[in-house]
């Protein structure tokens, strides 16, 4: 099938041929002749399938031209990045039509995104408190709106939004449309359906829980965070080594890779430890870091100036980062959803992808959920003779002892002793390995220039 099948009007064809696209993908057929025909929808999609497009074409194929300006589309979406993506999908469909699109996120000044609503707009995409926030100060009107589309909807219940989301369809009104997307269903969802959609009707892209299958999973057995960081650094080093025959540089694809961790912590441990080696093409990124920084860190991984990145599973959802050539679970996820999401950021519509995950013997009952949730097993590797095993534990390893409380006179301190001026341990810390830095900056090329370069270096 092709994009004219769907009976696009000329403005939405011309942007898509313009951006390369040229075929629907299968979430795309299936969903636009029922959003077109106005009933409800409830799609069960993960990103990578092109889903975002999948509501996008047909609400815009049916948006029309209104004086008053109050928005007619209101997409709701779980994080601030999502929102920049789904605007910047919309900016690229609407080059030849007169529609404006306004995100709006939180953490950032209300007056200026009040401002902007205020003067107008087509197309409204936002995360749930802010949009409550505007709709309350009365700068956004939803008295317009004719099509709702929840996006990421099981993510956004995780992130305990529902409260939100209902008060923000409680203000909308009846006749809309609703359609709302999500990976998995559960019955919070179904719940949630039941109370404001009209007989939905459900269309699938692949059932949850499938991996795309041009990913080429792998799993290591691996002791302890030290070794980890062995074996990861080995990986890092010698990517071509570990692309398990998919053969990247035949796929038109440089390594790029995604490396996820299980906590906030950890994502800062991994850099740390990395950071002497991979200089400024590595970053980090999680949820304590600043909006400005999480946005240019994936600007910055999206055009290639950053080659490997280290997340929480902030960003293992929703995000559409084009070319990654690997993901490595640098943990098991805890979520055991979260697994199929992370590897999913690989692999991408026409692409082939490597996940590859680390197990410690703690993690093992991770990893037998992940398999019951695929119903495969992820294939076990030797570790790599050549990498050092390490047998020191660090302190989130170490056994807990637990000890009762001894009570312990505290004598006074002393005055601007010596001690106070003691170098922390880790500030003595010299970096000598600029050289190998520079090293790996020349093996991961430079990078494709595309947009906007040197924004948001880190600090
Ligand atoms: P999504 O699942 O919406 O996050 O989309 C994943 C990626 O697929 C994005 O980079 C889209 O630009 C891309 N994409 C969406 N639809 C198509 C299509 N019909 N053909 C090729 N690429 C597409």
């Amino acid at each position: 099938m092709k994009f004219q099948d769907l009976n696009l009007n000329k403005f939405l064809l011309n942007a898509l041929s313009e951006n390369g696209y040229e075929n629907p993908t299968p979430i795309q057929e299936k969903v636009f002749p029922v959003m077109n025909s106005g009933k409800d929808l409830i799609g069960i999609a993960q990103t990578g399938t092109g889903k975002t497009l999948a509501y996008l074409l047909p609400a815009l194929q049916q948006w029309k031209f209104s004086k008053d300006r109050d928005p007619q589309i209101l997409i709701l979406v779980p994080t601030r990045e999502l929102v920049v993506q789904v605007v910047g999908e919309l900016k690229k469909l609407t080059e030849y039509m007169n529609v404006v699109s306004v995100g709006v996120y939180g953490g950032t000044n209300i007056n200026t995104q009040a401002a902007e609503v205020e003067q107008g707009l087509d197309v409204i995409v936002g995360t749930p408190g802010r949009l409550l926030d505007l709709a309350y100060r009365g700068s956004l009107r939803f008295k317009s709106i004719k099509k709702v589309i929840i996006d990421e909807v099981d993510e956004m219940l995780n992130l305990g939004f529902r409260t939100q989301i209902k008060n923000i369809l409680d203000l909308i009104p009846d006749k809309v449309q609703h359609s709302m997307f999500s990976a998995t269903l559960d019955e919070e969802i179904e719940a949630l359906t039941h109370e404001f959609f009209k007989s939905p009707e459900k269309v699938e892209a692949a059932p949850p829980g499938t991996p795309v299958d041009k990913i080429s999973q792998s799993l290591f057995k691996v002791k302890n965070f030290n070794t980890k960081i062995n074996l990861i650094r080995d990986i890092l080093m010698n990517p071509e080594a570990y692309d398990f025959g998919l053969n990247i540089d035949d796929e038109n694809m440089e390594a790029k890779i995604l490396v996820f961790t299980s906590s906030k912590k950890f994502a800062d441990k991994v850099f740390e430890e990395l950071e002497g080696d991979f200089d400024e093409i590595l970053g980090v990124m999680h949820s304590n870091k600043s909006q400005n920084y999480r946005l240019n860190t994936i600007e910055n991984f999206q055009n290639g100036e950053v080659k490997i990145l280290i997340a929480t599973d902030l960003i293992s959802r929703g995000l559409d980062i084009s070319e990654v050539s690997h993901v490595i679970n640098f943990d098991m996820p805890e979520i055991t959803e979260n697994y199929i999401h992370r590897i999913g950021r690989t692999g991408r519509i026409d692409k082939k992808g490597i996940a590859i995950s680390f197990a410690t013997d703690k993690e093992e009952g991770q990893v037998q959920q992940i398999e019951d949730l695929m119903q495969m097993k992820i294939p076990v590797l030797e570790f790599p003779d050549h990498v050092p095993v390490s047998n020191t534990l660090i302190f989130e390893e170490e056994p807990k002892i637990h000890m009762k409380p001894v009570e312990v006179k505290i004598e006074p301190l002393e005055e601007k002793g010596a001690a106070f001026h003691e170098k922390k341990e880790k500030n003595k810390k010299v970096n000598k390995k600029i050289t190998k830095a520079e090293k790996m900056k020349k093996k991961y090329k430079k990078p494709k220039t595309r947009g906007q370069k040197k924004r948001g270096k880190r600090k």
